[in-house]
Order: structure tokens, then sequence, then C-alpha cells
């Protein structure tokens, strides 16, 4: 189509689109969207309705989440940004930051949208490869910080791999970034961690970072991902300026609703967080005796580093009707999903391994 008239950034044409998990027929387990296996509570899906008024626009700034998560957090309403989903968080943060030739750095393996958010910017992708382990190289990271960086992103637990970022060694990090750098503490999957030395966003705030911004998601643990929520708390001068790139008016009022719900049900939403960081730690052992070399599993996934053998690997759970996301020469992450689809999984990963 090299007659076609209108002109594409290149750099924009180069770059595939988002590309999600696979959807699921009727007789699969959906394991590879590393969403919620629980359907929304009543309660949640009530006050969505309640919301109503669709013929009217949204309050744009979402204020009563924006204040409901404020006061969790101790800080002013404006230190809290809400859009829809982190994913759009990410992208307003990236251009408010980012221009030609700035770098953006994150670690990799990582979450696969990172890439991307440097593209659309005009800006140099830098991918630092992950430790054997699955985990961040913070050392690393800092040495790759030049001159021209402007957004790092550490991701904790690690999309797709599990591990988390320690606290200590993310407080050692901040010292070696320069104040001017943002630094975006993503926390997606913050609430299914349990090991107690991972960093906390919430305190890293606490102590005082202003170029330190913390992004939450009301996709996961509180299992709203189709309503599309996201937030970030941080200096209101970085998130108002991440408010100036980002489309106005996309947070729904029933998404706002049911994120408030969501909140007020918290105490059975998090057992349902319990119930789920238990099924994980139970499948990462089976998987391990079955000669899996699973890396630490903080999140609602497990990773199985296949490597060369990911998209046969990843075949062979389709075709027993469990969809895992594979990604071509690296891995296979399979999200914690209903108790009943643990044993089938383990089955598949024992007849893989070899
Ligand atoms: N960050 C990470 C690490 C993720 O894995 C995801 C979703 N897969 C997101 C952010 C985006 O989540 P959402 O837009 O649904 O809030």
């Amino acid at each position: 189509m090299t007659d076609f008239p209108v002109r594409i950034r290149p750099a924009i044409a180069a770059h595939p689109a988002y590309k999600q998990g696979k959807q699921a027929g009727a007789e699969a387990f959906k394991l590879s969207s590393n969403e919620n296996p629980f359907e929304p509570l009543p309660g949640v899906v009530a006050a969505m309705q309640a919301a109503a008024g669709f013929h009217r626009y949204p309050d744009a700034s979402s204020p009563r989440l924006r204040a409901r998560l404020a006061e969790r957090f101790g800080v002013a309403d404006d230190a809290v940004h809400i859009a829809a989903g982190s994913v759009s968080i990410l992208y307003q943060l990236a251009h408010a930051t980012c221009g030609p030739g700035d770098e953006l750095l994150f670690s990799w393996r990582s979450f696969e949208a990172y890439p991307g958010l440097a593209i659309v910017a005009d800006a140099t992708p830098v991918p630092v490869p992950n430790t054997v382990a699955g985990g961040h190289d913070l050392d690393a990271m800092a040495d790759a910080v030049t001159d021209r960086t402007r957004m790092i992103i550490v991701c904790s637990p690690n999309n797709p791999t599990g591990p988390i970022v320690t606290q200590a060694g993310f407080e050692a990090f901040l010292t070696r970034v320069p104040a001017d750098v943002l630094v975006v503490l993503d926390e997606a999957y913050a609430e299914f961690v349990t090991d107690p030395d991972a960093v906390d966003g919430a305190r890293i705030l606490a102590a005082g970072h202003p170029n330190v911004v913390v992004l939450r998601t009301f996709s996961k643990a509180y299992g709203l991902a189709g309503l599309r929520v996201g937030y970030a708390v941080g200096d209101p001068r970085i998130l108002s300026a991440a408010g100036t790139t980002g489309i106005p008016l996309s947070v729904t009022a029933g998404a706002e609703a049911a994120a408030l719900a969501s909140l007020d049900a918290e105490d059975e939403l998090l057992e349902r967080v319990r119930t789920i960081a238990d099924r994980r730690d139970r499948l990462a052992a089976r998987l391990r005796d079955v000669g899996w070399d699973v890396p630490v599993a903080q999140g609602n996934f497990v990773w199985l580093p296949a490597g060369d053998r990911a998209l046969e690997v990843a075949a062979a759970f389709e075709a027993a009707d469990l969809i895992v996301r594979p990604f071509a020469g690296d891995g296979v992450r399979i999200s914690i999903g209903e108790e009943e689809s643990l044993d089938r999984v383990v089955e598949v990963a024992a007849a893989t391994r070899l």
C-alpha cells in the first residue's frame, strides 16, 4: 500500500499495537491476562448500576474516589490521579516527561506495554535485562541512566516473571537516580504480595521522594479489569501534567462508583486475594516439583521459563483448554485462576517439562 496517501509516523507504523492475551471459549480456563477469577460482588455491580445518569458526562477528576484514596495514603486529594486503567497513566506520564531523543528505562522482560510508551512519545525505550532469577537488576538499571533519561519504570512484582523489588533495594536505587528523573513504581499486583521485604509504594511516598509516582489498579485484586480504573499517587505537579496529556473524561461514573463500592467491600475482596495468593504458592511449588524452574511468584501469576519452547509449551496448554500467555523465545505466563484449573495446569506442565 505504498500509494496510500495518509502519512503515519514511521515509528508508529513499525510498532505493533498492544496485543492482549487470548480470549477463551466456554470450556476453557482463561489464564492469559492476569485477571481475577472471581466474579464481581453483587454490591459492586449494584453500585455501578445505581450511578446511572449515563446521559451526563462524568465528573472529570473522579473526585469521590480521589478523596477516598487520598485518605488511605494520607495525602492531599490532588496527590491522587485516576484514569481509565493504570496503563493510561503510564502513557500520560510518558507523554508528560519524554520527548524526541529522551530515554525511558525499564527492566525487561516486563509489562509488554512499556516499550510502546517510549515509541509513542518519540523517545527511546531502554530495556535493561532482568536478573537470571527474573527480577530487576537495579544496579544495572542505575548504571544505564544517562542525561537523556526522563522516566524509569520499576515493576514490583514484575509482570510476567513474578519477583518483587525489596524496599531496601528500591531505596538504594533512588539514591542513584537524579532528582529530575521520574520514577514510576508500578504496583499493579501489590495486593498479592506476601513477602514482608517487598517495596511498599505508600512507605516510599511517606518518606518523601517527590520524583516517585506509585501506580495501582482496580483491575487485578479488586477484579474490575473490565471497568478500567487505575490510579497514581505522587506529587501533584507530576499528576497534573499527567492530567494534561490524558484523554479527558475517560473514567466513567459507573466505574468510579464500582471502585468506591470495592473499597467498601475490601475485607471480602482481600480475602479473595489471599485465596489467590495461596493458590499461587501451591501451584508454584507443584510446578517446581515437576521440574520447572519457576521464579519467585508474588503476583497473581507464575512464570515458566520455557525459552525457545515457549510457543510449543503454550500450545500444549491450549490443547488442554488452558489459555495461557506465551512470550516467544522466553517463557509462558500462567495467571492464577479457578481452583479446578490447578491440577490440569500441573498435568500439562509435567508433560511439557520432559
Ligand atoms: N502494570 C502492569 C505491570 C500490568 O501488568 C498491567 C496489566 N496487565 C497494568 C499495569 C495495566 O493495568 P490496568 O490498565 O488494567 O490498570
